[in-house]
């Protein structure tokens, strides 16, 4: 007998009698819980496995390529029905597909690319993040030296952010309103790097910079530091995750945005999208999926989520999704 499940918004799942979600067993991969935003995504993930009846199984590469891929093959053997990898290193994850493939187990590329239509590639729209960023630094600072502090050199996410900071800045590069005196990535997210390397580019400038595009917040926390220290605080900075200390520091106004991707959402669909897969729903009959095509040329099945620039102006979006409470929000203020 075979019946279909409507799960919630994202994914329709069919099963069969014989794989019943709570059979299965949905194994995640993650790169590390450095920043704030993985351990809300992992609460979300089991919140929607745990609805399903699935059960839960992980293991934290602590920003190990090579750990990632033991341990993808060490929760294979214990048997997983579906996996979900965030990939620490995005060019070296193919042997965890091949893997995965060997023991017939479909792969949700979590939150960053993984170039290889063997995995569902569910995330928010990346390129439209880094188009936040920079439309609300170009806001702020229509005019002056801009400085870009990308995302790890491994990580796609890092330049399809750069991309879509490009496209809003383009025209004003080319009028000559403004002008890049800086560019960093920053090894592994880490906010000390790219506190090092803000501190580097002011030095090299001597202190000749109006604006930062940041990445995220993690790296905004570090360039916010550095231009504290030069008594430089206030000038416009990007980030994004909806951090507590980054909506904070929208509020107290050394920092202008942080695009929210609320990650519930995307932990949400990735469980649900992963009992389905599991289930033996095909990628492309995932609700709302669409072809993505990634910059090397491979036709990926897709879900995309839509971030929200939370500025000054609209702070009352994060609390009233009951994201921060508004004494994180306003402490200092
Ligand atoms: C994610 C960001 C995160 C960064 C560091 C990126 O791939 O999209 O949300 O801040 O990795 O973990």
């Amino acid at each position: 007998m075979k019946k279909t499940l409507l799960l919630a918004s994202v994914a329709v799942a069919s099963f069969t009698s014989a794989a019943s979600a709570a059979d299965l067993k949905v194994c995640v991969s993650w790169s590390n819980f450095r920043e704030e935003r993985w351990k809300t995504d992992e609460a979300a993930i089991k919140g929607a496995l745990d609805a399903a009846g699935a059960e839960y199984i992980s293991a934290d590469a602590q920003t190990s390529a090579s750990k990632q891929l033991a341990d993808i093959e060490g929760m294979i053997t214990q048997g997983c029905s579906s996996l979900i990898i965030l990939a620490q290193d995005s060019a070296s994850i193919g042997p965890a597909l091949d893997a995965a493939e060997d023991a017939g187990i479909p792969v949700v590329g979590y939150d960053r690319m993984i170039d290889d239509p063997r995995a569902f590639y569910l995330t928010f729209d990346n390129v439209e993040v880094g188009r936040m960023q920079a439309r609300e630094v170009l806001k702020a600072m229509p005019k002056g030296r801009y400085v870009m502090i990308k995302g790890s050199p491994v990580d796609p996410n890092a330049d399809f952010l750069r991309g879509g900071q490009q496209e809003v800045l383009q025209a004003a590069l080319d009028a000559g309103d403004i002008t890049i005196v800086g560019e960093a990535y920053t090894e592994d997210w880490q906010p000390a790097n790219a506190q090092k390397n803000m501190e580097q580019i002011l030095t090299q400038t001597d202190n000749g910079v109006d604006a930062v595009v940041a990445s995220n917040d993690g790296t905004a926390g570090g360039v916010v530091a550095a231009l504290t220290a030069q008594g430089m605080a206030g000038i416009p900075v990007s980030g994004q995750d909806g951090d507590m200390a980054a909506l904070n520091r929208v509020a107290l106004g050394t920092q202008t945005v942080s695009v929210w991707k609320d990650s519930r959402a995307l932990g949400k669909a990735a469980g649900e999208i992963a009992v389905a897969l599991a289930s033996g729903t095909a990628m492309d009959a995932i609700e709302g999926s669409a072809k993505f095509t990634s910059p090397g040329g491979k036709e990926l099945n897709s879900v995309l989520l839509k971030p929200v620039p939370i500025t000054k102006d609209n702070l009352n979006v994060v609390l009233d999704a009951g994201w921060i409470t508004k004494e994180t929000l306003c402490a200092g203020v």
